[in-house]
Parts: structure tokens; sequence; C-alpha cells
């Protein structure tokens, strides 16, 4: 089988107004899709994404850069194609960020195609470890009213998702903690509850606002510090009294390596988009293992449910429904969770089919 020809398409998808968390307010998604056309008349799709930016620079990255080195080469040699990609990358637009991010739509169309070419689904040809996967309920509603956050978390528990994760990092700690109090009633002692701060804070206010959040039970505090901190998240693993969760906003394996080596991590969120796609995502998983640690990937439901069926440590997949592709509409065939699971079909490859006649109406490159 040869890559001929490889097409990109740049989307905009306006988002519901009022999302936001500490650092960020989200108005739209920039999707970055590409399908790579085989000989065989297989084609596989993949896709990136950022908050809104960025897109118009990854999408110049593959078309310029990295789609040149696939076409003509054996699609089913992935592992050599990303290496490829990445090394003829790298020394000029830096290793990691706009990268990693621009590799992803290729690398995931690759194993699309090698899903496709064997007849089986993603989560089969990365190995295979269960048939469904645990789903939390997340929202981006750090500026929500208190009556509209009880609505989402009250209606993530009555569809028996394995627990919620709701955003902190207001202004006064008080704040923060009144939101927390009233969630906690609202979804009972029993349900897991995670807190995502988004980087916002440093160690000193982190400890301070961990300790002060004891009270609640958290199943894990995510992201309470700069990302790149990792002597800081290092120091809260060894003080606050909460698991920590990271790696939305690491980009390497190396990156990761050294966040597992300082026991600076508990749970692991590593982005299939933002690492470069699946390859790197199974590297990281892989490593992770060996450290005995949990896969619960940022975002990206479509391919994250997958990557945690196929990964013996997959853990656990986000549901965030404000923010993901298969609440939007603009895939045709959504695999939603269902009692509390994400359950992949057994369609080959990813599985996902855009509905790219909607999305032509939003396409901006
Ligand atoms: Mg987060």
């Amino acid at each position: 089988m040869r890559i001929e020809k490889i097409e990109t398409a740049l989307y905009r998808i306006q988002r519901q107004p009022g999302l936001s968390n500490s650092t960020q307010q989200i108005d739209a998604t920039s999707l970055l899709m590409a399908r790579v056309h085989t000989d065989e008349g297989i084609e596989g799709v993949g896709w990136t994404y950022s908050h809104g930016t960025s897109g118009r620079g990854m999408k110049e990255a593959i078309d310029t850069l990295l789609a040149p080195r696939l076409v003509g080469e054996d699609p089913e040699y992935i592992e050599r194609l990303y290496e490829r990609m990445w090394k003829s990358v790298f020394p000029n637009i830096t290793m990691s960020g706009l990268t990693t991010v621009a590799l992803a739509p290729l690398d995931i169309a690759l194993w699309d195609v090698a899903g496709k070419a064997a007849g089986k689904p993603l989560f089969r040809i990365l190995g295979g470890y269960r048939d469904s996967v645990p789903a939390y309920g997340s929202g981006l509603d750090l500026a929500y009213s208190t009556e509209d956050l009880l609505d989402q978390v009250t209606n993530f528990v009555d569809q028996d998702y394995w627990g919620v994760k709701i955003k902190i990092g207001r202004e006064r700690m008080g704040e923060d903690l009144d939101r927390l109090r009233a969630v906690r009633q609202a979804i009972g002692p029993y349900t897991p509850l995670m807190v995502d701060a988004n980087q916002r804070w440093s160690v000193g206010e982190a400890i301070t606002r961990a300790r002060a959040m004891e009270e609640f039970n958290l199943f894990w505090l995510e992201e309470p510090i700069l990302a790149e901190d990792h002597a800081g998240y290092e120091r809260l693993s060894g003080t606050v009294n909460a698991s920590l969760a990271t790696g939305e906003g690491e980009w390497m394996p190396e990156g990761f390596l050294d966040l597992f080596q300082r026991g600076a991590v508990q749970f692991v969120q590593a982005d299939v988009c933002r690492v470069g796609g699946v390859t790197p995502w199974m590297r990281i998983a892989r490593v992770a293992d060996a450290y005995h640690l949990p896969m619960a990937p940022h975002l990206v439901e479509e391919i994250s449910m997958h990557l945690c069926c196929g990964a013996a440590n997959g853990y656990l997949v986000e549901h965030l429904p404000t923010l993901n592709l298969n609440n939007t509409g603009y895939i045709l065939n959504p695999v939603l969770p269902e009692n509390g699971r994400f359950t992949p079909t057994e369609d080959p490859g990813h599985g996902v089919q855009f509905d790219l006649e909607a999305l032509e109406k939003v396409r901006i490159a």
C-alpha cells in the first residue's frame, strides 16, 4: 500500500458562551483535519485541535513540512513515518508544542488506515485490553453560577458517570470552597470528585488551597501549578493531601518521564493530539505503566476511549460535552458514554465519521 495524497482542512467550531477555566476563556475550537488517501482506496482520517488559535500555523506545518514526507510511502510503517516526520521538523520549528500538535492528524490518520486495512477497531490493533472504559463528566464551568454548576454535576451523576470534575481557581478561595461544598452535597459522598485549577497557582498557594479542600475528599487535584514546573509538582506530591493529575500541558515523552522519575504525578493526562498522535501516546503509556501509573487522558474522547481500551493502564476517559467533538453534531456516528462507560464500536480504525458537508460551512482554510 502507498500513500497517494494528503488533504488538510481547517475548521472553526463556535462554542457556547461562558466557557472558562482559571486561566482561559474558550470561545471556539480550531479543528484541523488530515485525510490520507492510499492507492488501495483506503482513506485514513486524523485531526488535531486548539482552543481557537494557531490552526493556520499547524496547517502550514503539515502542508509544507510533514505531508510531503509521507506521500509515496507505505502507510503501515507508522513508527518509521512518525520518526521521519518528527526528526525532519524539530530542528526547524522546535521539538514540542506546535510541532507535536501538528504531527497528530497525520499519525492518527495512519493508525486509522492500519485499522481499516486490518478490518479491526483501533483499540484491538493497539493490543486490546478491555472492551469499555469508565467515563467521568467534566465541565468548563468556572464562570457558571452555582445553580448551573449543580445542574451540570447532578446531570452527570444521573447518567451514572464514574465521577465528576469541576474547575476551581476563583480569585477568592472562599468562593471555590462554597462551590465545592454545594457540589459535594449534590453528588453525595460516594461519587469521585476531581478539581482542575488549570495551572493558576504558585506552589505556596496550591498548598494553602489544597489544605482547605481536604474536607471534600478530592479524588485528584489537577494542574494546581504551571505544567512545566516539575520540581513544584514533586514538592506538592510530598506535601498536599491529594493525588495530583497533570500531563495535558506536556508534549514529549521526555517530559512525562521526568514527572514519573520525580514521583510528581499520580494520574497521567497525556492528550493524544498535543503529544503528536497515537504513536507517542502509546509510548508514554508504556513508560507510565513501568511506573504503575494509570492513564486518564485529556479530552479527545473519540480517540481516548480506544487508547484506554488498548493499553493495560488505560484508566479513565474525560467526557466534556461542551468542548468535545462528539456533542457538536459534526460527527455522524458519535459514540457517547452509556451507563457511565465508553464502549468503542467494532468499526475498523477509530470509527469516527465526520459530517464533511456540515463542516464545509465552518471551514476557514
Ligand atoms: Mg485540565
